[in-house]
């Protein structure tokens, strides 16, 4: 796997490749894990090329949130990435993504409103700024994206409509745990109590599944059993919200395609998980 630092190793590596080349790009910001390696997976199905980023984007971080202390095992990441056969990694510093006086943003005004974007104010103009730098940067012909992320794969998909980006966009499904825990970076931050607690999310947005499944499509009374589920819990929940996969628009009555999407803190960790009905 060839590692790549600078704007121009990119560049003249993108430009050594044949015109026309089916090229993948899986965007992370590292400290890998099944999730992120299932779409570099996919990604190799479906392309001749397939490129990761490691970038842990300082934009898309809020003034208290876990920038310093976001987890960078880097060799680890390398060795996983080769596991898989990734072609190319790009793992840049953020002097070399950001110009000093960068003053451009990427604002998606809709999709980014509720859920993560009323709670972590800026998080997905940093989002969307830094993925269309690296969708022009890299220009692939694919790019894949987590569903575990389901607001940020709305978003993203909002951003590449609206702006004619050339690129085909693919939603991987969540790989999670043997526990139902969804698999994220953050999961480390995660105490031996907590982590046991922890799929507790994930089994709370079951239970709201099943519920609609035998019949109930009320929208307040399914999400009033997805917060009884974590009230016996440590869980602190920020939101529990059934909406349009797409739109993010509130739905009444719940209806099969639709996602419920849900935010909750366990102790200082904050977990995001979905579930599609
Ligand atoms: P991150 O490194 O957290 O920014 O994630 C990079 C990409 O991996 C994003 O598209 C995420 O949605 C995706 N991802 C993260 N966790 C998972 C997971 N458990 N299953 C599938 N994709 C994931």
């Amino acid at each position: 796997m060839k590692i790549l630092r600078t704007r121009s190793e990119l560049r003249s590596h993108r430009e050594g490749l044949a015109p026309g080349v089916r090229l993948g790009l899986v965007p992370t910001m590292g400290a890998l894990h099944e999730g992120h390696l299932s779409l570099v997976r996919q990604a190799a199905l479906e392309c001749d090329q397939v490129w990761a980023t490691i970038f842990v984007n300082p934009l898309q971080f809020g003034a208290n949130e876990d920038l310093s202390r976001y987890p960078r095992p880097f060799e680890r990441d390398v060795a996983l990435l080769e596991s898989v056969d990734c072609d190319v990694l790009f793992a840049p510093e953020a002097s070399e993504v950001y110009h000093p006086d960068s003053s451009t943003r990427v604002i998606e005004s809709h999709v980014s409103q509720p859920l993560c974007g009323s709670v972590r104010p800026g998080h997905f103009e940093g989002v969307t700024t830094v993925v269309l730098k690296l969708l022009n940067l890299v220009q692939p012909s694919d790019a894949y994206f987590g569903q575990k992320d389901a607001q940020q794969c709305a978003v993203i998909e909002r951003m590449v409509r609206d702006l004619d980006v050339p690129v085909r966009l693919h939603r991987g499904a969540t790989i999670r745990e043997a526990s139902g825990l969804a698999m994220s970076s953050r999961n480390v931050y995660l105490s031996e109590d907590e982590r046991r607690v922890a799929p507790r999310l994930a089994a709370a947005l079951d239970a709201m599944v099943i519920a609609f499944q035998q019949g109930q499509t009320g929208g307040r009374e399914l999400e009033q059993l997805g917060r009884q589920q974590l009230e016996a819990t440590p869980f602190e929940v920020q939101y529990l919200e059934i909406r349009d996969t797409l739109t993010l628009e509130r739905v009444e009555k719940a209806r099969k395609g639709a996602t419920v999407f849900a935010a909750a803190f366990l102790g200082r960790t904050r977990l995001i998980d979905n579930r599609q009905f």
